[in-house]
């Protein structure tokens, strides 16, 4: 029996799309190479915005259409993913949805979707594979929604393989509560994973070969505040920042074997002195955050709940980048909140600019039923959110260009990742800073390796250089 999974959405969905592959290998399943030999096809959906949502359940639809339509053969010319027409090989038996869009929802999945086998929240992953068995043996629609303090089973579980590079969860869920985010209310609240079970899972990890990590959180840097959980060889877990998670990257710099330690999202409150120290102190802790900021207007951020001021976020950047001036810091911005005026809009223009990104991703903002701000009139129009969309990016193109233009004649060092897709002959991979560099192999290289490379050439998303 083989089975595919679809991930939409961020790095924790890809995380956890991963875990359920590992689970329902163990549990003797196949991995599908494509749809059309998949009998068991699982959705992973998102619903941070709505046209995300939108996208993961009309998957799921048409992958409901394919299974009804079994038997049915179609043209190999229509017969592409997704589509209600499939190959006359495909043989869908069960279509599931996980993730984020299945706890907003709740029963109401079930109307936008009467024929779904099961539907199971984020947290209650681990279930799936005994989810696919009873629907195997006949039932459907079942529901699974975790509890916002759920611990989830099978968070370590890493599907095998070669990768050079895995995401390995530390913190669930997310107690900030910004205005418009829909978050914390699909993935629950915080919960630290013991430090001895990230030591163990990433030592595990670094003896297959794995030479990065990534550490994953809403708020990574909030590792440790609240753990119900913990025992007494655990970080202490008072309010506010905690040296728990500078610890963890105390104890993960001392793996055998891992090469990078990377992270995200950041919070500006959390760039503590300690932060810095453990960026300065452990080498492997690779030189990039990012940092999102949503909005340069005080206005703003007060009304999103943030709990920061532009000076204040400011005031994280530079001391950053006053102990590395390379180091590299990335962020999102959401345009078009309620209320966002062209005043508040050139402010957030400004700080983009003071902060000298390296890479931004910007969203329109989107009313998420539940949220504080969905309250709120949606009144930008579309056409305005995506003209500042269009202006932050361009501004950014340029940005990123000088900054990149800073490091012609640097030699980077580079973590192999496999030959570029633009041009075979060369090579990708990226620094410590996460900077995408194409480089010329003088000399055989493997995935996973680390190189020298000296940057010959700048792009606004890519460094051009040889070995
Ligand atoms: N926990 C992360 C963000 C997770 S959501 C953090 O706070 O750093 C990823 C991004 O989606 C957010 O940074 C925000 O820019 C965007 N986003 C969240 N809710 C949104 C909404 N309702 N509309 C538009 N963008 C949104
Ligand atoms: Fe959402 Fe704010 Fe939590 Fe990020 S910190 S997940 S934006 S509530």
């Amino acid at each position: 029996m083989k089975f595919l999974v679809h991930t939409y959405g961020c790095q924790m969905n890809v995380r956890d799309s991963e875990a359920v592959e590992a689970l329902m290998l163990a549990a003797g399943y196949e991995k599908a190479a494509d749809e059309s030999e998949a009998d068991i096809v699982i959705v992973n959906s998102c619903t941070v915005r709505d046209m995300a949502e939108r996208k993961a359940v009309g998957k799921c639809g048409n992958l409901i259409a394919a299974k009804e339509g079994r038997g049915r053969a179609c043209r190999p010319a229509t017969a592409e993913a997704g589509r209600a027409c499939r190959p006359a090989t495909a043989a869908i038996k069960i279509v599931g949805l996980m993730g984020c869009a299945v706890k907003r929802m709740g029963t109401d999945v079930f109307k936008s979707l009467p024929k779904l086998d099961f539907a199971v929240g984020p947290r209650r992953f681990g279930a799936i594979p005994r989810l696919v068995e009873r629907c195997l043996a006949g039932e459907t629609r079942i529901l699974e929604l975790p509890d916002d303090d759920e611990v989830p089973t099978g968070m370590d579980a890493h599907a095998g393989g070669a990768s050079f590079q895995s995401y390995v969860t530390v913190l669930l869920g997310c107690d900030n509560r910004c205005s418009y985010c829909i978050v914390p209310d699909v993935r629950g609240h915080e919960y630290s994973r013991p430090a001895r079970e990230v030591v163990a899972e990433v030592r595990a990890l670094a003896a297959r070969g794995v030479k990065e990590v990534c550490l994953l959180g809403q708020s990574v840097l909030r590792y440790g505040v609240r753990n119900p959980a913990w025992g007494p060889d655990d970080p202490p877990s008072p309010g506010g920042y905690t040296e728990a998670f500078p610890r963890l990257l105390e104890a993960l710099n001392a793996v055998d074997g891992l090469a990078r330690i990377r992270f995200t999202s950041a919070h500006p409150k959390g760039c503590t002195d300690e932060l810095v120290r453990a960026y300065a102190e452990f080498p492997k802790v690779c030189r990039h955050l990012h940092l999102p900021v949503q909005s340069g207007s005080d206005r703003v951020l007060k009304e999103m709940g943030r709990r920061y001021t532009r000076v204040e976020y400011l005031a994280a950047v530079a001391k950053l980048r006053a102990f590395d001036p390379e180091f590299a810091v990335t962020t999102d911005v959401i345009v078009g909140y309620p209320g966002e005026t062209e005043e508040d809009f050139e402010a957030t223009r400004s700080l983009m600019e003071e902060a000298g990104f390296d890479n931004a991703f910007v969203f329109k903002y989107s009313p998420r039923p539940g949220t504080r701000s969905a309250a709120l009139p949606d009144d930008v129009p579309t056409e305005e959110k995506e003209r500042r969309d269009q202006v932050l990016l361009a501004d950014q193109q340029v940005r990123g260009q000088a900054r990149n233009d800073r490091l012609v004649g640097t030699v980077r060092e580079v973590l192999v990742e496999g030959p570029s897709l633009r041009n075979a002959a060369r090579w990708s991979g990226r620094d410590s800073g996460n900077r995408i560099v194409v480089f010329e192999p003088s000399r055989p290289v493997r995935i996973g390796d680390l190189v020298q490379v000296r940057i010959r050439e700048a792009h606004p998303q890519i460094l051009i250089g040889e070995i």
